[in-house]
């Protein structure tokens, strides 16, 4: 289950300026979804308005066929697991980040889902600017890193739905290699919504939308859209 629902979806953050113009797709249970589009085309308001943090103006999104609004901010969060673009850490080691909240979390769970996210070398460090008695002992991590530690939270968290905002950053290849090899683990059986900056990052998706106007212009697998362009 974890089927994600768009019905005529329309959304502004100011009345004269609509963002979504009447957007309808369906990502079915245990498929994976890109949405690519220009910057500002709405995509990362998508995610927004599915996780809550704005309501829709016109026009419903259905989780397994529920309307969101009658589901209480709790479950929502519970059944939606949130990869943002900006992860921000605390200043605690990063397995403690990637534990965060979830009490009933193992050691051997936490390792496993860093293993995982292939940040498992470095979960007894701290984040950068971490102060000590010592003095500043914290680990620099890239956008990538902190990303994996936000994939690595949610693994352990093992939601339905699966949101993951791609980092904007310019990525190195590598990075972008090992991001990509992780959203392949956690998107496995999991509903998951991916906000991509790049179609070469979305090449296994089962569909990709690409977002202008407020609207669907184009949709397909990565191929029919390679050879339409
Ligand atoms: P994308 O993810 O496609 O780059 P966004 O969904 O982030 O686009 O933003 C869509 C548009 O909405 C942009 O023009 C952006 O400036 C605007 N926007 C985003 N967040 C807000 C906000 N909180 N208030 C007003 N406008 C916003
Ligand atoms: P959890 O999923 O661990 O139960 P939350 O529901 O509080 O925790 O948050 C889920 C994810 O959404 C976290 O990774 C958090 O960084 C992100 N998040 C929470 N609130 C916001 C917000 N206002 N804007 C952007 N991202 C947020």
């Amino acid at each position: 289950n974890g089927s994600i629902t768009f019905k005529d979806v329309h959304f502004a953050y100011d009345a004269n300026r609509p963002i979504l113009k009447g957007l309808s797709f369906e990502v079915p249970a245990g498929k994976t979804v890109a949405v690519v589009g220009p910057s500002g085309a709405g995509k990362s308001t998508i995610s927004r308005l599915l996780y809550r943090f704005y309501d829709v103006q016109q026009g419903e999104i259905l989780i397994d066929g529920q309307n969101i609004r009658d589901v209480t901010q709790k479950s929502l969060r519970n059944a939606i697991g949130m990869v943002p673009q900006d992860t921000v850490l605390f200043n605690d080691t990063i397995a403690y980040n990637i534990r965060y909240g979830r009490l009933e979390a193992t050691d051997r769970d936490v390792e496993a889902a860093a293993e995982i996210a292939q940040i498992g070398t470095f979960i007894r460090n701290l984040p950068d600017g971490f102060k000590t008695m010592v003095g500043e002992r914290g680990l620099k991590l890239s956008g990538g890193e902190k990303q994996r530690v936000a994939i690595a939270r949610t693994i352990l968290k093992a939601p339905p739905i699966l949101i993951l905002d791609e980092a904007t950053s310019a990525l190195d290849t590598t990075t972008e290699r090992e991001i990509q090899a992780a959203l392949d683990v956690v998107s496995k059986n999991r509903t998951t919504l991916v906000i991509a900056h790049r179609l070469s990052t979305v090449i296994n998706a089962d569909e990709i939308i690409v977002v202008k106007d407020g609207t669907i212009a184009e949709r397909g697998t990565h191929q029919a859209l390679l050879d339409q362009n």
